[in-house]
């Protein structure tokens, strides 16, 4: 079992490396750039190297990278598409310079002129800021709760991304277990994440998922809207994190904790809640 955890690169990448083992995590994830505005840490050789020695040395198993916020795949407005297309070219390259398994990405938000145009763009860009990526990393859309205008509230829209875009890039899935709770699907039950299983399997196939993000939610099921909670303490509980981190083909991907920790240091805790639960101990 992998259980990762968001952790901050602003004092670098080996730092991150070592946190995560100091916290006893499996892996970790990173914003590839400040999430809330866009510039970016450089990035020279030494620290590329210091990273991939670091991470052995940390027995790290999967590194995820997370595309800002600021980037809205979505926009119709020029300048905004020229900075998602930048964003991807650059922090694609760059994650495979540094070993990084998955680039993660929100699918981004439409505008007046709706849900459908919006899809197109997306795929515009992705096709555009993805063409000359390097082998490595996969690139996987977020599944979200829904909120207003955000696109991949439904497993529908992201099967049309993912077909669309399958003959030009290879895009994958990442699942958000506080998104899929909130855009309807009741996974708290192992019957609930069958049915949810079968249809990704219908939609694109079961192997295009990667990663899920673990967290519990605030919102009640159905709510479409997006505030993570600490493991156990949401509306999905105990009995609903036990019956994803026990699912014989959930448990298979990796899972990374956003729960909304006081400190980093308490993703030890929430890791070894989750192990707990999932009946594993850490060695
Ligand atoms: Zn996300
Ligand atoms: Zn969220």
């Amino acid at each position: 079992m992998v259980i990762g955890a968001h952790l901050s690169i602003s004092k670098g990448y080996p730092a991150a490396a070592r946190q995560a083992q100091a916290l006893v995590l499996d892996g970790f994830q990173y914003f590839t750039r400040n999430p809330r505005g866009g510039r970016v840490r450089s990035l020279g050789s030494d620290e590329i190297a210091a990273f991939r020695s670091g991470r052995q040395a940390a027995a790290l198993k999967t590194v995820i990278a997370h595309l800002p916020y600021t980037v809205n795949l979505g926009s119709p407005e020029p300048r905004q598409i020229e900075f998602a297309t930048m964003v991807l070219k650059e922090d694609v390259k760059r994650a495979a310079a540094l070993g990084t398994e998955f680039v993660v990405a929100h699918p981004g938000r439409y505008s007046q002129d709706g849900v459908e145009a919006g899809l197109a763009r997306v795929a515009d860009v992705l096709a555009q800021g993805l063409a000359e990526a390097p082998p490595g990393p996969v690139f996987c859309l977020e599944t979200m709760a829904g909120q207003k205008n955000e696109i991949g509230g439904t497993l529908e829209e992201l099967a049309i991304l993912v077909k669309v875009l399958a003959e030009r890039v290879k895009v994958g899935l990442c699942l958000d277990t506080a998104h899929l709770f909130a855009a309807g699907w009741d996974i708290r039950t192992w019957q609930g994440i069958d049915q949810l299983v079968d249809r990704i399997e219908n939609l694109v196939g079961w192997d295009k998922v990667c990663a899920v993000h673990l967290n519990d939610s605030k919102m009640t099921l159905g709510s479409h809207r997006d505030r993570h909670e600490l493991i156990a303490r949401g509306e999905l509980g105990p009995e609903g994190i036990k019956a994803i981190v026990t699912h014989p083909v959930l448990r298979e991907l990796p899972f990374f904790l956003e729960t909304p920790v006081d400190d980093y240091s308490q993703y030890a805790d929430q890791a070894a809640l989750v192990r707990e639960l999932a009946g594993v101990g850490k060695i």
